[in-house]
């Protein structure tokens, strides 16, 4: 039987297909738990700091999506694994002059939490016609102002802003659970400030909220989007 060459020649022994086949069941066993379908919910696997040969080995056990918070390193892979084909997340802070160069390679950018990076996606003199990626509002869910996103109060001004760009399709709220604080609790709140966002527009559902410690707390209060880390690919190097 001939190898497809996009594959990694020789099988992986470092536990990376049972950790991932281990999350996956236990998505779906919190999903059952919560009277939910799997088919509602998309595992996004959270590669940064991690060789694009461990995205290529995750590819080949199935998974579709993949998420960055570094534009550089984010660029590099997804331009080395173009061939295939997944669903590249931006999930950290982005600078708004990066906005631009993020848009050619990422599909959706889960970290909209100024109205100046939502305005660096807006058609420009140079680029009149961007093409349209999809995009979450950040959200706060600390009282601490310096952790990433906007306060609950402020969601409605970002979603707007985001709606008017005209170049970014608001899918819904992303989050991270506190530190100090019981994440079902966080992720209750996270779900009554989706349902704000869905009044503004119907269309926009999507909660992005769960990582590897808390991701069944988040398929209970209603995440569609699950962002898992190291309970998947084993721990992260040092930052390069
Ligand atoms: C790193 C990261 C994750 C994944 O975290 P784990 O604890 O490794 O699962 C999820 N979301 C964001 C925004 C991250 O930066």
């Amino acid at each position: 039987m001939a190898g497809d060459p996009r594959l990694p020649s020789s099988p992986r022994d470092d536990g990376l297909e049972a950790r991932l086949a281990s999350v996956r069941s236990g998505i779906a066993d919190a999903a059952r738990a919560a009277g939910r379908s799997v088919d509602d919910l998309t595992l996004i696997v959270v590669t940064k700091y991690h060789p694009a040969s461990l995205v290529r080995a995750l590819a080949a056990l199935g998974v579709t999506d993949v998420g960055e918070n570094r534009h550089q390193e984010a660029q590099s892979k997804a331009a080395e694994l173009a061939d295939l084909g997944l669903t590249w997340h931006f999930v950290g802070q982005l600078q708004s002059k990066k906005a631009r160069q993020v848009r050619r390679y990422a599909h959706v950018v889960q970290s909209l939490d100024r109205t100046s990076v939502v305005d660096a996606f807006a058609p420009t003199e140079a680029e009149p016609d961007p093409p349209v990626i999809d995009g979450f509002v950040q959200v706060n869910l600390t009282d601490d102002p310096g952790r990433g996103g906007v306060q609950p109060d402020e969601v409605e001004t970002m979603a707007t802003r985001v709606l008017e760009t005209g170049t970014i399709r608001l899918r819904g709220v992303m989050a991270v659970a506190p530190l100090d604080e019981e994440p079902r609790a966080a992720f209750a709140r996270l779900r009554q400030i989706s349902d704000r966002v869905v009044a503004l527009e119907p269309g926009a559902t999507d909660i992005s909220a769960g990582m590897s410690g808390d991701y069944a707390d988040a398929v209970f209060e209603g995440a569609t989007h699950l962002r898992i880390g190291t309970a998947i690919t084993g721990n992260r190097p040092a930052a390069p």
